[in-house]
């Protein structure tokens, strides 16, 4: 009996040898065989990995249309592809934008923002003083050298920060809602309000934030950044970022994006989009531990200070109170070690039995670093200590473990000292 006349069950057809190709050499079977080119009918639950670089069309008009940009579709990855355009819309909605762009990182997220917000040689870049390290070191480092003139000033103060916009004509602010590590609380609203009664444009980078807390677009920011390797992946395994914006800067921000080659890989845009189906859940837990932490560190002997936005004593409090939906206050917290120095620090660290010492935040296990040595090492002693950064301090960022398991942690360790 041959295997024709036999009764096969129905999954043989989706194994079968490919008749196709069936009757070309073994080389170019090697290329084309099995591969799937019609759409199956039935829809997969969440969105597969396309890691097809190239796309191809029946007709070749059709092709043309969308190469010519009069019909969506997909040609090359770097323009666009279905893993990613998939995590972009996710984006775009829970941002409430009009549109999100995938980046490789989140700093390409920051670099795309910066040169697809259209500034160009000679205008004026004005960037919080307080902002991540490698954002501060792009806007004061490289776009000088791109004929760019960069200023940095402390957005906390609203009345300077006035005064510097009136006299200085920046093209677009940069800044983030929640600084690290001290958490101070910008004025967010109030900033963007400002910069676009003076004609300047805004990027609001939102990765400590997250749209879970704040959502920029809805004050009027003209782009929004995020690192999605924090919060939004949220499980270590994943480095991507994103920009989101609005319909009339779209096409600058896409044609930037595409020339700078910065696009988001499909298999890690899957990654990305899985961790955001359990975001609000990890993020209301993390909040939840960081308040938690909060409150035990300002009550232990060996903690001189506590910065956390969510504690009455924080000086930004009842600014996050008004800025901030659901009472969530934020994953991160910092704190400093009484008579603290590098040295009592990492015997601390090195003391931790739960939590990791690494250099990154938002991730399910909770995480610490040390900001002198780490984020802020490429200040001086001087600038450090002007910035508030001093040697005892700490940064921690909440993961989703039991709340206690980590009090536990943190205790038999600072007790050690
Ligand atoms: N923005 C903020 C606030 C960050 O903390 C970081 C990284 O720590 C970045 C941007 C850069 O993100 P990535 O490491 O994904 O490039």
């Amino acid at each position: 009996m041959t295997s024709e006349q036999q009764k096969l069950p129905a999954s043989f057809e989706l194994r079968r040898r490919d008749e196709r190709i069936r009757q070309r050499r073994l080389e170019t079977q090697c290329v084309h065989a099995g591969e799937r080119h019609d759409p199956i009918h039935a829809r997969p639950s969440t969105t597969p990995i396309y890691l097809a670089t190239t796309f191809t069309y029946p007709h070749t008009q059709e092709l043309d249309d969308v190469l010519a940009s009069r019909a969506p579709g997909y040609v090359y990855a770097r323009y666009a592809s279905p893993t990613t355009n998939a995590l972009e819309q996710a984006l775009a909605t829970l941002e409430d934008a009009d549109a999100a762009l995938a980046c490789s990182s989140g700093m390409a997220a920051v670099h795309l923002a910066v040169v697809g917000s259209q500034v160009r040689a000679g205008d004026v870049v004005l960037c919080a003083a307080d902002i991540y390290g490698t954002t501060y070191a792009l806007v004061n480092n490289l776009l000088p050298r791109l004929g760019l003139q960069t200023i940095t000033a402390d957005f906390t103060r609203l009345d300077e920060l006035e005064k510097l916009i009136r006299s200085k004509h920046p093209r677009l602010l940069i800044f983030e809602v929640l600084t690290n590590p001290l958490l101070k609380v910008i004025d967010a609203p109030a900033v963007v309000e400002m910069a676009h009664r003076y004609g300047a444009r805004t990027i609001i980078d939102s990765t400590f934030t997250t749209p879970m807390t704040i959502q920029p677009m809805g004050f009027g920011a003209d782009f929004v950044v995020h690192s999605l390797t924090k919060f939004l992946a949220g499980h270590g395994d994943v480095l991507a970022g994103a920009v989101l914006c609005r319909a009339p800067d779209f096409e600058q921000m896409y044609i930037t994006s595409y020339q700078l080659g910065c696009s988001l890989d499909p298999h890690a845009a899957y990654l990305a989009l899985r961790g955001l189906k359990t975001f609000p859940l990890r993020f209301e837990r993390q909040c939840a531990n960081a308040m938690e932490l909060a409150l035990f560190l300002e009550g232990h002997p060996a903690v001189a200070r506590v910065h956390y936005p969510g504690l009455a004593s924080h000086p930004h409090h009842a600014l996050a109170r008004r800025l901030f939906r659901n009472n969530l206050f934020g994953a991160v917290l910092s704190f400093e070690i009484k008579d603290g120095d590098a040295t009592k620090v990492f015997a601390f660290m090195e003391r931790l039995r739960v939590i990791l010492p690494a250099t990154t935040l938002g991730d399910v296990q909770s995480t610490i670093l040390y900001p002198a040595h780490s984020s802020h090492a490429a200040l001086t002693e001087e600038e450090r200590v002007r910035a508030g950064i001093s040697s005892a301090l700490v940064r921690l960022s909440a993961g989703i473990e039991h709340v206690e398991d980590l009090k536990e942690d943190l205790d038999q360790a600072l007790r050690g000292l």
